[in-house]
C-alpha cells in the first residue's frame, strides 16, 4: 500500500484524530511539516506563539520517535516539496487538517490545487472542531449558522457526542533525512518557559476537570479565578476538541454531582460549542459596514495598547495580556467593546495588535470574537456596547483582578472606592493618583456617538434588527 503525506499546521498531536479514522487502515502515515515564506513570516510574526509552536513540534517529534519515525521538516515553497517529497516516499494521497479562517482556507485551496495538479489526492479532515459539521449543518436558511441557539440544540445532541477515534496508525520509519527542528531563536525568540506538548496537555485537561470545573461557572464571569487555559493547547490542536468534550461529558455520569459543577459543566459545553460555531462562521467574507461606523486610525489606541487608559478592567486587561500572553475570557470583550465603541476603531485594528501577543494561534476565533464585539454579523446584528466601569463593579468587586495587574491601585479596598476617588471624595494619599491616570474619555459620551452613527448607518439599510445599549 502507498503511503500518505500528512502535512502537519495547527494539529501537533497523535490522538484522536479524525485522519486516522479516514485513510485505509494500515496505511503508512509519512510525518510532514513544511516551513515555507508564509508559515515562518506569520510564526515570527508573535514570539510566544513561535516559542510555543516549536516547543509543540519538538513534542511532537519526541512521540513519533517512539513509533520508529520522525517529523521530516522541510523549508522551502510547498508545491517544491510537497512534489519532491511524494516522489520520493511514493505517496499516493497528501492529507492535512482542515483551516478555517480566511487566510487558512485559501491555504487549503492553495495546497489543494497543488496536489490534485501533481496528479494525487487530496484529504482534507475536519480535526479542530469537537462535533462534526455534518452533526450541525442546519437546513433553515433563515437561521443556519447565524443563530447560536440553533446551532447549539443540534450540537448538545446526545449522538453527537463521538466515541474516541482509536484506529491504530502506522507512521513510515524515517528514510528521508531531516531538516533541523524548527528552533525559537530561528523565529527571533528564546525558548518556550513551560513545559509544552501533547501529554502535558492531557495533564492540563485532567486537573482542569478534577479540580477547576466545579467553580468554572464563576470563574467565567468573574476575572479573578482562573478558567481552563485550554484555549492555548485547543489552538495548536495538542487536544482534540472531541476529546475535551467527551472528558468534561463524562463527569455527569457522577451521581453525586454537585449542582454548582453541573453548571459548570454546560456553561463549558456551551463555550465549546461557540467555539465550533465561530470555526464554521470564521471563513465567512461578507461586506461590512466598518467603514461607515468605525474608523481605522486613532491616536488614543497607543494608551489602550500602553494600559493607560485609566478605566482600570481594560487596563488590568491589557496588561494581563503584556506580561501573559493571554487574558481572561470575561475582560476580552470589555476591551473589545472599549477599542471598537469607545475609541470607535475597526475591530481589525485591535485584533491585529492582540495577534502579535496573544499565545493562542486560533484566527478563526480571533475574527469571529472580534466581530460579534463590534455588533457585525456571525448571529449578532447590533453593538453590544459594554461599560467598562460597570462591569469592574460587576465582575471584580473586591478589586482582586485589577489589583493584581494594576500596582498603582494596590491599595484599593475595593471596586467601589475607585469611583469614589473619580468623585473626588477620597484622600489622595490613598492612592498613587500621579501614577495611574484618570479615565481617558467619556464612555457614555461615546457611547451615545456611536449609537447616533450606528442609527444613521441601520436607516440607510433594510431593516435587520434594532440597537441595544445601556450606555
Ligand atoms: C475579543 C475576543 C477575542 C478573542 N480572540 C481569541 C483568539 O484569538 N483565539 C482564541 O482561541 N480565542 C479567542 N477568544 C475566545 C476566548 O476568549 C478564548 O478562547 C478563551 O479566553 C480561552 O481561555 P480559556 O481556554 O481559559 O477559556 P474557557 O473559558 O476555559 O473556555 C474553554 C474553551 O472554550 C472555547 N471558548 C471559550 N470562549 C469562547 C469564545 N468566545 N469563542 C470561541 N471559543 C470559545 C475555547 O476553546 C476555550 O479554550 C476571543 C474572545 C474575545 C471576546
Amino acid at each position: 500500500m502507498t503511503p500518505t503525506l500528512l502535512c502537519f499546521d495547527r494539529d501537533l498531536r497523535l490522538s484522536d484524530r479524525a485522519l486516522f479514522a479516514a485513510i485505509e487502515p494500515g496505511t503508512q502515515l509519512v510525518p510532514l511539516l513544511v516551513l515555507d515564506r508564509r508559515r515562518i513570516e506569520r510564526i515570527a510574526r508573535n514570539p510566544r506563539r513561535a516559542a510555543y509552536f516549536c516547543a509543540a513540534v519538538a513534542a511532537l517529534d519526541t512521540e513519533l520517535r517512539l513509533r520508529g519515525s520522525q517529523v521530516l521538516v522541510r523549508r522551502g515553497t510547498l508545491d517544491a516539496t510537497i512534489r519532491s517529497v511524494a516522489r520520493a516516499t511514493g505517496a499516493r494521497v497528501v492529507a492535512w487538517s482542515k483551516r478555517y479562517d480566511p487566510a487558512g482556507a485559501r491555504e487549503d485551496l492553495r495546497l489543494q490545487a497543488i496536489v490534485e495538479e501533481l496528479g494525487l489526492r487530496a484529504l482534507a479532515v475536519h480535526e479542530a472542531v469537537a462535533v462534526d459539521p455534518e452533526r450541525t449543518a442546519i437546513d433553515d436558511e433563515d437561521t443556519g449558522f447565524r443563530s447560536f441557539n440553533a446551532f447549539y440544540r443540534r450540537w448538545r445532541a446526545p449522538e453527537s457526542l463521538r466515541a474516541p477515534i482509536d484506529a491504530a496508525a502506522h507512521f513510515a520509519p524515517s528514510v528521508l533525512p531531516s531538516e533541523p527542528l524548527p528552533l525559537p531563536e530561528e523565529f527571533g525568540t528564546s525558548r518556550a518557559t513551560r513545559a509544552v506538548g501533547e501529554r502535558v496537555a492531557r495533564a492540563e485537561l485532567e486537573r482542569f476537570v478534577s479540580d477547576h470545573l466545579v467553580e468554572y461557572a464563576r470563574a467565567m464571569r468573574t476575572p479573578s479565578l482562573p478558567t481552563s487555559g485550554l484555549g492555548i493547547p485547543l489552538s495548536f490542536g495538542l487536544l482534540s476538541g472531541r476529546d475535551v468534550v467527551r472528558s468534561v461529558c463524562k463527569r455527569l455520569e457522577d451521581p453525586f454531582l454537585l449542582a454548582e459543577e453541573r453548571a459548570g459543566i454546560e456553561r463549558f459545553l456551551r463555550a465549546m460549542a461557540r467555539r465550533d460555531f465561530l470555526l464554521f462562521a470564521g471563513s465567512e467574507s461578507a461586506s461590512q459596514p466598518e467603514e461607515r461606523l468605525f474608523v481605522r486610525e486613532s491616536r488614543e489606541f497607543a494608551t489602550l495598547l500602553e494600559a493607560r487608559t485609566g478605566f482600570p478592567l481594560v487596563d488590568a486587561g491589557m496588561r494581563e495580556l503584556l506580561a501573559t500572553g493571554t487574558m481572561h475570557p470575561a475582560v476580552r470583550a470589555v476591551v473589545a467593546s472599549f477599542c471598537c465603541f469607545d475609541l470607535g476603531l475597526d475591530w481589525r485594528v485591535g485584533m491585529e495588535a492582540w495577534e502579535g501577543l496573544l499565545t493562542e494561534d486560533e484566527p478563526a476565533l480571533a475574527i469571529g470574537n472580534w466581530r460579534w464585539s463590534a455588533g457585525l454579523r456571525v448571529d449578532m446584528h447590533f453593538p453590544r456596547i459594554i461599560d467598562p466601569q460597570r462591569q469592574f463593579l460587576r465582575g471584580d468587586p473586591q478589586a482582586r483582578y485589577v489589583r493584581r495587574w494594576i500596582p498603582e491601585l494596590a491599595l484599593l479596598s475595593d471596586a467601589r472606592q475607585l469611583h469614589a476617588w473619580h468623585d473626588r471624595q477620597l484622600a489622595l494619599d490613598l492612592f498613587e493618583i500621579e501614577r495611574y491616570p484618570r479615565p481617558m474619555l467619556d464612555h457614555r459620551e461615546r457611547a451615545i456617538a456611536f449609537l447616533a452613527r450606528y442609527a444613521e448607518w441601520r436607516a440607510s439599510m433594510p431593516p435587520v434588527g434594532a440597537p441595544r445599549s445601556s450606555p
